[in-house]
């Protein structure tokens, strides 16, 4: 099952593909279109590592979000 983890502000992301640079595991690459945000090819391979998120230059505007996948979030109770 494939889970979506970035999503993309169109809005505000300038397409500088500095989150497909930074991404460990070549998941996202370049929009042909330029100037629109980066195509994500292989969803289910993200590592779930934040960098493109905390890359970006648009950061504080959210271009880019993470958010990860339902079942991969921990809750401990004590
Ligand atoms: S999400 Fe951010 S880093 Fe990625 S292309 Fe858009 S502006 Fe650049
Ligand atoms: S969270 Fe990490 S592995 Fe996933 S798309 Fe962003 S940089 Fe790539």
């Amino acid at each position: 099952m494939a889970f979506k983890t970035i999503y993309f502000n169109e809005d505000v992301c300038t397409g500088c593909n500095t989150c497909v640079d930074v991404c460990m595991c070549d998941k996202l690459a370049p929009n042909p279109e330029q100037g629109k945000p980066p195509v994500e090819l292989y969803p289910d391979e993200c590592w779930f590592c934040g960098c493109c998120v905390t890359h970006c230059p648009q950061g504080e505007k959210r271009a880019i979000e993470f958010i990860t996948p339902f079942p991969m979030r921990g809750a401990f109770k004590m």
